[in-house]
């Protein structure tokens, strides 16, 4: 007979995994099918945690090499052991990835290895290897993720041609790197090819790089990374990728004078977005919708078009964020446990972790203008900052968007050292409504990086003190 569950999770990355925990934790016998070899998805293996490892590792030589001896910290040789960087990186995914094994022991979540489909609303077969089983499931949450795309025309091949799945993992320091498409994983990847030696270029549709970011910070942004010498060719269009034996020739156009370039480069990294996955699952088994985009559709309760049937993560609409898919996690768990889980959509942070930082949460100054929304704007450089002079690293600013007459905070943007632990702060003060007010009384410890945040919601009021 079919083993019987409350709740099947399908999929193990951070929604997937996170939903499993919750759901166990609020009672239900729950297992999580996953197809990978191990648990923690895009995410743990291929995503923001080899990524964010890398970034480390590759600012740490870049330090070594560029900054050390001007502070009196001498190398004689400095070289780049690049097959012992991979192996920290992997070495830390593993510890990770197996960390999350502990945990669904230790929370009695069922583990099931293999690639679940529908059989019905209900039944889930899972296929490993040449064996195959069948559950019941009175509840299945589908947290399958995402996928990379590419443009048309231009094919993935893992070895010239990268997602960022390829960027992760080269065994040689690409002399000249193109990547198509100027967001974050794009930008995180370059930084990292750029400090261990490569010749970086960044080829961007738009005028502008990081997309979504508020305006302000992607100009500040693009003027620090083209200090990195990183390069760009903003407003153009990738038109074809040519491979030889081992080179490619990317061939582009400007987007305002049609003209026609090319690029050779040893390495491309498409880097133009993601797709939902939701390959081999069956959906149409159980009439599930999704969206033109190939996005599932659910409700303000996660529920697909199949009453029994949720969707979480990248696989939904929304940010494709780690943390997002997270909160979905918690929240299905309880929604179906009868509490009132939910995900508050407008304090969602976004990071991306080159160096400076770039972080940020709530409206933008674009959307409060579209929006027809009055504000206030408090700014304060890191240049004034005398945790960030201590440290020499005074690139970028804070800058705080308050409602005109309420003085509630709307949004905040951080370009900065650890911007991304910073905006945590603001999250919070946006989730208790604060306004800009309540984050100037709030005393900031000396020195410290965060006291540029109440000095930027001083200046909401005009009234910084060091500035
Ligand atoms: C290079 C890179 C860097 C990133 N950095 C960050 C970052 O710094 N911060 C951040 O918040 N986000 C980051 N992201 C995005 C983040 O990884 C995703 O938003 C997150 O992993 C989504 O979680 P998920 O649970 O929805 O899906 P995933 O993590 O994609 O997990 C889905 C899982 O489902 C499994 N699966 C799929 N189909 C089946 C099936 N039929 N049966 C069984 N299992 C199945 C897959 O094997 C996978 O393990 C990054 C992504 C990339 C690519």
């Amino acid at each position: 007979m079919a083993e019987a569950f409350d709740v099947v999770i399908i999929g193990g990355g951070p929604g997937g995994y996170v939903c499993a925990i919750r759901s166990a934790q609020l009672g239900f016998k729950t297992a999580c099918v996953e197809s990978g070899a191990t648990l923690g998805g895009t995410c743990l293996n291929v995503g923001c945690i080899p990524s964010k490892n890398l970034l480390n590792l590759s600012e740490n030589f870049n330090k070594a090499k560029k900054n050390f001896s001007g502070i009196g910290i001498e190398i004689k040789e400095l070289t780049l052991n690049l097959p012992k960087m991979m192996k920290t990186k992997e070495k830390t995914v593993t510890i990770l990835t197996k960390g999350i094994e502990f945990l669904f022991k230790k929370n009695k979540v069922t583990h099931i290895k293999g690639q679940a489909s529908f059989k019905s609303n209900n039944e889930i077969i899972v296929q490993e290897k040449n064996s195959q089983k069948i559950y019941k499931a009175n509840r299945t949450i589908i947290s399958t993720g995402s996928a990379p795309t590419s443009l048309p025309g231009i094919k993935i091949d893992e070895k010239i041609i990268v997602s960022s799945t390829g960027a992760l993992s080269f065994n040689k320091v690409p002399k000249e790197l193109v990547i198509i498409g100027g967001g974050y994983i794009g930008l995180e990847m370059g930084s990292v090819w750029k400090r261990l030696g490569s010749n970086v270029t960044v080829i961007e549709f738009l005028d502008h790089i990081a997309s979504g970011i508020d305006k302000d910070m992607s100009y500040e942004f693009l003027k620090i990374l083209k200090k990195q010498e990183i390069n760009f060719k903003l407003n153009s269009k990738v038109i074809g990728v040519s491979v030889t034996k081992d080179k490619a020739v990317v061939n582009y156009m400007s987007n305002e004078t049609n003209a026609r370039k090319k690029i050779e480069a040893d390495k491309v990294l498409v880097a133009v977005g993601r797709k939902p996955y939701t390959k081999g699952l069956n959906l149409k088994k159980v009439s599930i919708k999704s969206d033109n985009q190939g996005r599932i559709q659910v409700d303000n309760k996660f529920q697909t078009s199949v009453k029994n049937i949720y969707a979480i993560g990248d696989v939904i609409g929304g940010p494709m964020l780690a943390h997002k898919a997270e909160e979905e996690g918690i929240a299905v768990a309880e929604i179906i446990a009868g509490q009132s889980g939910h995900v508050n959509y407008n304090t969602i942070p976004m990071v991306v972790y080159t160096s400076p930082e770039v972080a940020s949460v709530g409206k933008t100054e674009q959307q409060l203008i579209e929006e027809n929304i009055k504000y206030k704007i408090g700014k304060f450089p890191f240049m004034a900052n005398p945790r960030a002079k201590v440290i020499n690293e005074t690139e970028g600013f804070v800058k705080i968007l308050a409602e005109d007459k309420t003085d509630k905070v709307l949004g905040a943007h951080i370009i900065g050292p650890h911007a991304g632990d910073m905006i945590a702060e603001m999250a919070l003060a946006m989730e208790f409504g604060a306004s800009s007010e309540d984050i100037a009384r709030t005393c900031h410890a000396h020195p410290t990086y965060s006291e540029a945040i109440k000095e930027a919601a001083l200046a909401v009021d005009k009234r910084p003190i060091h500035s």
